[in-house]
């Protein structure tokens, strides 16, 4: 009541006023009305509370709208946005993993916003079951496998614990239990699954001997977790996986393989010899394998599980499948993804394959282009030039080895204190925003995560972004 008073006596208009006014009922056919009221009451409050004595009347007002304005567009901006990835990392976690293919995009698309077969047989006229959309791509890569998904690799891991090990245990090694991408860990998932965590050997050493010593009535499965992101060198012993197979069909229980990355192929030709691919480890005798569909596959976000087809019907009348299920966009997605990969096309149609795979020579000739490119527009306050570098898999997928790439460098010239990183800021909060890197004193960009028909709009980003990192702010 009484900053009600103080606030008439000082003229702070009332909300209605404002709302009366025409710029506010042109903010409220953008914005609705709920929204800017809303704004209007914040902003009133928040200068009655400030107490300070300011401009009055129409000065007033127009201070007062230009506030609104800001807070309207704090709260209505969207902040999923489209950004350029000149980083290198293929599968980069903080900005979406995957990009699907155009064709997969469209399946998606279609999915949204048709009516579509998702549950209905067209044979008999009746319900269908909308497992179908995977079952069929995914027994053309894995013939004689069941096979299903979920909306991620951890839900994958989840529903396999939860339908096969609730309330019993499940042996893990100790150098498996690892913390994988944001906050994934094998612990926290399995205790949540109500599967109870039995550790054996130690971080660096487990043997096939601990695995059969800790089989007992109570065991209901043995895990292997691929450490994806992490590697234990040195003194070292880990069972293998053919062993660990013979072992759980010994005892009569199953043994599941949580191999992360959906590698289905191997990644040998790019020194990684040691990425097993699902079909390696379902052949050396694991009943299970669970794998994302949006790392190395290359889809949607989803989780993979492909294997035994009744360790797979089990899970699927689990009722946490229902819980988990995909949705019709994402099916769709993930279907046509899949229907690449089985006619082998998926390095010419699936983006993090094609970037994955794209020759060093291909790459070292767009660099030095796109650098002398950059040169003139440049030339005075930055140097570019180009040099060898490494680009990364990333998302937890194979990532301790590099792959050979030509990076595009800029440095500052002369003396600007920290330029790169004023470019780099520039950079990020450009349009579109491009993600870059500093390393050792530069800015350097990686052209394998930038598709050539980008490259143009990197281009202007970059110019756009040097002339405010130069000239302290002000755009020219
Ligand atoms: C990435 C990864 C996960 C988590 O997968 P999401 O699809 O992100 O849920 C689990 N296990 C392994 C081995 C992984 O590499």
């Amino acid at each position: 009541m009484a900053t009600n008073q103080a606030g008439r006596l000082r003229g702070i208009p009332s909300v209605d006023s404002i709302l009366r006014e025409p710029p506010a009922a042109d903010l409220i056919e953008r914005h609705g009305r709920a929204l800017v009221t809303e704004a209007v009451r914040r902003v009133l409050a928040g200068l009655r509370e400030s107490g300070e004595a300011g401009p009055s009347g129409q000065a007033l007002r127009a201070r007062l709208l230009e506030k609104i304005e800001a807070a309207l567009r704090q709260r209505t901006e969207s902040s999923l946005e489209r950004v350029l990835n000149a980083t290198g990392v293929v599968v980069h976690t903080n900005l979406g993993r995957a990009r699907l293919s155009p064709a997969a995009r469209d399946r998606a698309a279609m999915a949204a916003s048709n009516w579509t077969t998702l549950e209905y047989d067209r044979g008999g006229g009746e319900r269908g079951s909308r497992s179908v959309h995977v079952e069929r791509p995914l027994a053309n890569l894995f013939p004689g496998r069941g096979g299903l998904a979920v909306n991620n690799n951890a839900s994958a891991l989840f529903l396999a614990l939860g339908a096969l090990a609730r309330g019993r245990e499940v042996i893990l090694s100790r150098g498996e239990l690892v913390e994988i991408g944001g906050s994934f860990r094998i612990p926290d998932v399995m205790a949540a699954s109500g599967a109870i965590l039995r550790e054996i050997g130690t971080t660096n050493r487990t043997r096939l001997a601990d695995y059969a010593e800790a089989i007992g009535p109570q065991t209901a499965m043995i895990l292997r977790v691929h450490p994806s992101n992490y590697r234990i060198v040195g003194f070292t012993e880990q069972a293998a996986e053919a062993d660990l197979a013979g072992l759980a069909r010994d005892r009569g229980i199953p043994f599941l393989v949580d191999q992360g990355s959906g590698c289905l192929e191997s990644m040998a030709p790019l020194g990684m010899q040691d990425e097993p691919t699902v079909a390696e480890l379902l052949e050396r005798g694991a009943d299970l394998v669970t794998f994302s569909g949006d790392k190395l596959l290359g889809g949607p976000q989803a989780g993979l599980v492909v294997g035994r087809p009744d360790l797979i019907e089990r899970l699927r009348r689990d009722p946490l499948y229902r819980v988990l299920r995909l949705d019709k966009m994402t099916l769709a997605a993930l279907e046509n993804t899949l229907d690449a990969w089985s006619r082998g096309t998926q390095r010419d149609e699936i983006p993090v394959q094609r970037m994955i795979h794209q020759p060093a020579a291909a790459i070292e000739r767009r660099a030095k282009a796109f650098a002398s490119r950059l040169a003139a527009p440049l030339a005075g306050r930055w140097a570019v030039a180009t040099r060898e570098g490494e680009s990364r898999i990333g998302g937890g997928a194979a990532p301790e080895r590099g792959i050979a790439t030509t990076l595009v460098t800029i440095a500052a010239v002369g003396p600007v204190p920290g330029g790169e990183d004023l470019l780099e800021a520039a950079l990020r909060s450009g349009a579109p925003p491009v993600i870059s890197r500093i390393h050792g004193g530069e800015l350097v960009l990686d052209l394998r995560t930038v598709e050539p028909g980008e490259e143009e709009e990197l281009l202007e980003a970059v110019v756009r972004a040097a002339r405010r990192a130069g000239s302290g702010g002000s755009e020219t």
